[in-house]
């Protein structure tokens, strides 16, 4: 029969790497608990209406990347290509603002985009992104910013430059994208058909396309600093200075769009040296206008999301160390039903003492019973069978050392277990 295999764009993510992605995960748990950040968990689908309206008709995302399906009940369904669209759902949906302000809420997503793979663009990538609703202090802007920092210093990332901008309000992206307009009409011709589509309803869009034409043109383009209100302006030096308080470098990009348009001010990436075209590890800036967008009071809000898989692409690359997985502290080898009914209970009764234990499940012979003991790494071997159940004496042995202890079955074993392995451990140092 022909074996099934997994959909192009999608990994699985095996024992041996898990374990890495556990540690990765706690850090960000752990970053957003100190940073008052709860923790939220949307479905996987929602209305396609929700991300149409959200991420913006005019983006890569909505225009070519969304998996979108009808279901059964004629209803127009979409995973969700990211994870703010949901939480801005979610926090209407149950009156979040109404426990007090900032609503501060982190979260881990799967997210599914229809996209070209290669390394490190996926069809269904992990995201860690946290969301802030209700303050539009700069100092938010630089709590969050310093919430992502946080977590790549911690987990001893190097090689990352933080790029900052600002794309403005609406009052003064209105003259910025005249400008624009009258920028890119000049090449119309020269622009990918997208982003001649692009040119009438949203041309920022233009600056964030990844085709060479359309950047090579886009680099000459008007820059969004020199079009900021006094306003948006003040802001943006107030980050920065709340940033250069806590020793955060950064340095101001004005080509960074965003590829979302619900971004408004604050737009930043973290960009890694050691990824080739998929640089961007986390992305993130305000989006004042989304919740009011979303049929909200008009409240201000800021994220960022960070994609899992290339953080452990570059943790890969830098060959950061990572702890080693827990392993099998005892093995316990049994001959013959009573014996193994014998193991069975002693597993057991490790376990419920947090000591990693197993036995035989497959009937096997002494020699390959130790051979799968030697293949989880067990600490320690214990072999039982007819004679040890009679006499009630079995041998604990070191599977690195080759000591042997000998264990008396009538008496309590977990307790003589955590004597001797502790004695040669200590011994070890
Ligand atoms: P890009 O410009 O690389 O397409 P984006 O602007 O579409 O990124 P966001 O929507 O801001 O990305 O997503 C935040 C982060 O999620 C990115 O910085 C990246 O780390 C990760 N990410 C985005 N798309 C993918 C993907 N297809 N596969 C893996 N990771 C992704
Ligand atoms: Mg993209």
């Amino acid at each position: 029969m022909e074996l099934i295999k997994a959909q192009k764009g999608t990994q699985d993510i095996l024992p041996g790497q898990s374990e890495n992605w556990q540690v990765v995960e706690d850090v960000m748990r752990s970053e957003a608990a100190l940073h008052g950040f709860g923790e939220i968990r949307t479905p996987v689908f929602e209305d396609t209406r929700l991300f149409q309206r959200s991420v913006g008709e005019t983006t890569d995302v909505v225009q070519k990347e969304m998996y979108t399906f009808q279901d059964k009940g004629g209803r127009s369904i979409t995973l969700r290509p990211e994870g703010t669209a949901g939480v801005v759902r979610a926090l209407l949906e149950h009156a979040l603002y109404n426990n007090g302000l900032p609503v501060k809420l982190h979260y881990f997503t799967t997210c599914y985009r229809y996209e070209n793979t290669q390394a490190g663009r996926l069809r269904e990538f992990h995201q860690f992104g946290v969301e802030m609703f209700g303050s539009n202090s700069p100092s938010a802007d630089a709590e969050v910013i310093g919430l992502a920092k946080s977590v790549f210093d911690r987990l001893g990332i190097k090689n990352l430059r933080l790029e900052i901008n600002s794309i403005g309000c609406p009052t003064c992206r209105a003259e910025f994208h005249k400008a624009l307009k009258a920028y890119f009409t000049q090449y119309k011709d020269q622009l990918c058909e997208t982003c001649q589509g692009r040119l009438e309803r949203n041309p920022m869009r233009i600056l964030d396309c990844k085709s060479p034409i359309c950047s090579k043109i886009a680099e000459g383009a008007p820059k969004i600093l020199d079009y900021l209100c006094d306003d948006c302006k003040a802001h943006f030096e107030a980050v920065q200075k709340y940033l250069t308080a806590v020793g955060t470098e950064f340095t101001v990009n004005p080509t960074i769009v965003r590829g979302l348009d619900y971004y408004t001010n604050t737009v930043f990436e973290f960009i890694s040296g050691d990824l080739g075209a998929q640089s961007t590890l986390c992305g993130g800036g305000r989006y004042n206008g989304l919740v009011e967008e979303m049929g909200g009071q008009p409240m201000p809000g800021l994220g960022f999301a960070m994609g899992i898989e290339r953080l452990m692409m570059v943790m890969d690359k830098q060959n950061i160390e990572m702890p080693a997985p827990d392993r099998c502290e005892i093995f316990i080898a049994s001959l013959g039903e009573a014996a193994h009914l014998e193991a069975f209970k002693l597993a057991d009764s490790l376990r419920k003492y947090s000591i990693i234990a197993a036995c035989d499940e497959n009937d096997r012979g002494l020699k390959a019973q130790m051979k799968y003991a030697d293949k989880i790494g067990a600490k320690y071997s214990m072999v039982l069978g007819d004679d040890e159940i009679a006499s009630q004496k079995a041998v604990l042995k070191n599977m690195k050392t080759g000591e042997k202890k000998t264990i008396d079955l009538s008496k309590d074993f977990v307790e003589q277990y955590v004597c001797l392995s502790t004695e040669q451990e200590d011994l070890a140092f």
